[in-house]
C-alpha cells in the first residue's frame, strides 16, 4: 500500500524522465514527515534520508520505471534492510534449560512478555517452559504472572519478596532439576533509567548467563527510545527487543530507532494483552506501517479539503452500520474522482492491501458512473429489484450491456465488503476516519 500510494503522489511530479535531485528532494520531504509521524527519532531519520538520497543519486535512471517508482522502490528496500532485513528466531539451541531474561522500563510490557513468549515456545517450538517471577518491587508483580502462567497453565517460580538475583538463580536451579528446556526471567522495572537497577540486573545475569536478553519497549515510547534502548545496550547487550502495545495507535517508530541505534534484531511485537496475541516481527510490514501511516495522515487531509465535513461523517456512519448504498456509491465515486484513482485512495488505508483493489480502474469508473446513473433512485436504494428486464433498460441507457450492469453490481457487493472491513478497521482503531 505504501508503494502505492508513495507512487502515485510521484508520479504527478516534474521532472519525470530522470532522478532530479528536485523530485528526489520531494518525495524525500514526504518520508521525512511520515518517519516524523511514526516517532522516529530526528537523528535516525536524518541518516536514513541522506542514506536514501545518496543511493537515488547514484543510481542510473531505469527506462522501464518511472523516477517515483524507482525512489519508492529505494525508500521501501532501504528501510526493510535498517529494520533488520528478516525475521529473527529465538537462540534456543544451547544447553537446556536456555535462559531468556526480560528487561525494560516499568509499564513496558516485560511481565506481559515473558507469559507471550512462554507460550509461544510451547506451542511453536514445542518447548517445556518455566516462568520466573523475580519483580520483587511491586507484589502485584508476582501475582501477575502467576495469574497469566495460570491461565496458560505454564509453571511460575517465585519466593516472594526476596533477592531477585537469588530468585532468578534458584529459578534455573529448578527449572535444571525439574526437566524445563527454556526458563524465562520477569524482571523490575523502573519509570527511568536507574543505577541500582541496572547493576541489579547485571549481577543477575552474570548469575545464569541467559542465552537471550529481550529488551521490551512500549511501540508508544516515541523519541525517547533512542536514550532507553542505549543505555540498556550499553549495559546489558540485550539480544533481541520486543515491542508492545502494537495494537494501539502507535506506528511503530521505535522499532526503527532501537533496531538503528543498537543494531540488535527484534523478535516480537505484541498486538494486545492476551497471552496469544504475540506476532513475530516482519521488518516489510513494519517498513509499510511506517511509512503508509504518513500516507494516511495526508490522504485524511486531502480528503478532507474535498469531502465536506457532513458527509464524511454520514459516509463513516453508513460505512460503519453496514447501510451503504448504490446511490452513496455513486456519490462517493463523483468525489473520488475529485481525489485520484480510487485504488490509490482505498490502498492508503492500513489492512486493505490486501483486497483485490485492482479489479477497479479509472477506465472502469467512467462505465460504472454510466450505470449508476441509468438506475432509477429506486433501483439504487433496492439493487434487488433490478431483474432482468431492468437490467436491459440500464444497459441501453448508460450504452452498455448486460454484463455491465452485472459487473457494476458485483463490484458493489465487493465494496461494500471492502467497507464493512473498513468499518471494523475503523471501529478497532477507535476514532479512525475513513474516507471511502
Ligand atoms: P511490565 O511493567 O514491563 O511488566 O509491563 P506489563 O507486562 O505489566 O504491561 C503493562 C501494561 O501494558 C499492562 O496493563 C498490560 O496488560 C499492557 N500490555 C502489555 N503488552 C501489551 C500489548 O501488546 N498490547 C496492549 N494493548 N497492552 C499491553
Ligand atoms: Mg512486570
Amino acid at each position: 500500500q505504501l508503494t502505492d500510494s508513495l507512487e502515485s503522489t510521484l508520479k504527478n511530479l516534474r521532472g519525470q524522465g530522470t532522478l532530479t535531485e528536485e523530485n528526489v528532494a520531494d518525495s524525500l520531504r514526504e518520508v521525512r514527515r511520515a518517519f516524523l509521524e511514526a516517532d522516529v527519532s530526528f537523528n535516525v531519520t536524518r541518516d536514513f534520508v541522506k542514506a536514501v538520497k545518496e543511493k537515488a543519486m547514484g543510481k542510473e535512471v531505469l527506462t522501464s520505471v518511472t523516477p517515483g517508482q524507482q525512489i519508492v522502490k529505494i525508500i521501501h528496500d532501504e528501510l526493510v534492510q535498517v529494520m533488520g532485513g528478516e525475521t529473527k528466531e529465538l537462540a534456543l539451541a544451547g544447553k537446556p534449560p536456555v535462559g531468556i531474561m526480560m528487561v525494560g522500563l516499568q509499564g513496558s510490557g516485560k511481565t506481559t512478555f515473558a507469559a507471550k513468549i512462554s507460550l509461544y515456545l510451547r506451542s511453536k517450538r514445542k518447548k517445556k517452559p518455566l516462568l520466573v517471577a523475580a519483580d520483587v518491587y511491586r507484589p502485584a508483580a508476582i501475582k501477575q504472572l502467576q495469574v497469566l502462567g495460570k491461565s496458560i497453565g505454564i509453571p511460575v517460580y517465585d519466593e516472594g519478596e526476596g533477592n531477585p538475583v537469588e530468585i532468578i538463580q534458584h529459578g534455573y536451579e529448578y527449572a535444571e532439576k525439574n526437566g524445563f528446556d527454556v526458563v524465562i526471567y520477569d524482571t523490575a522495572g523502573r519509570l527511568q533509567i536507574d543505577e541500582k537497577l541496572m547493576q541489579e540486573l547485571e549481577k543477575a545475569r552474570d548469575a545464569v548467563h541467559p542465552e537471550e536478553i529481550l529488551f521490551v519497549a512500549d511501540a508508544m515510547i516515541g523519541q525517547e527510545a533512542v536514550n532507553v534502548a542505549q543505555t540498556f545496550f550499553e549495559r546489558l547487550n540485550f539480544t533481541g527487543v520486543c515491542l508492545s502495545k502494537m495494537d494501539g495507535d502507535a506506528r511503530g517508530g521505535a522499532a526503527l530507532s532501537i533496531k538503528k541505534i543498537t543494531g540488535v534484531p527484534i523478535c516480537f511485537i505484541g498486538v494486545g494483552e492476551k497471552p496469544n496475541e504475540i506476532d513475530l516481527f516482519h521488518p516489510d510490514r513494519m517498513a509499510s506501517r511506517i511509512l503508509g501511516m504518513g500516507d494516511v495522515v495526508s490522504l485524511v487531509e486531502k480528503a478532507q479539503s474535498v469531502i465536506d465535513e457532513r458527509d464524511a461523517k454520514d459516509l463513516k456512519k453508513k460505512i460503519l452500520n453496514n447501510t451503504f448504498d448504490l446511490d452513496d456509491f455513486l456519490r462517493q465515486l463523483r468525489t473520488i474522482k475529485k481525489l485520484g484513482r480510487l485504488k490509490d485512495i482505498l490502498g492508503l488505508i492500513p489492512g486493505l492491501n490486501k483486497l483485490p483493489l485492482d479489479k477497479i480502474n479509472e477506465k472502469e469508473m467512467v462505465y460504472v458512473e454510466a450505470v449508476l446513473s441509468s438506475m432509477t433512485p429506486k433501483e439504487r436504494k433496492h439493487p434487488n429489484l433490478i431483474n432482468g428486464s431492468r437490467k436491459a433498460r440500464i444497459a441501453k441507457g448508460s450504452g452498455t450491456d448486460a454484463a455491465r450492469v452485472n459487473q457494476v453490481l458485483r463490484q458493489f457487493e465487493e465494496m461494500k465488503e471492502m467497507f464493512k472491513k473498513i468499518g471494523s478497521i475503523a471501529k478497532k482503531q477507535n476514532g479512525g476516519n475513513p474516507v471511502g
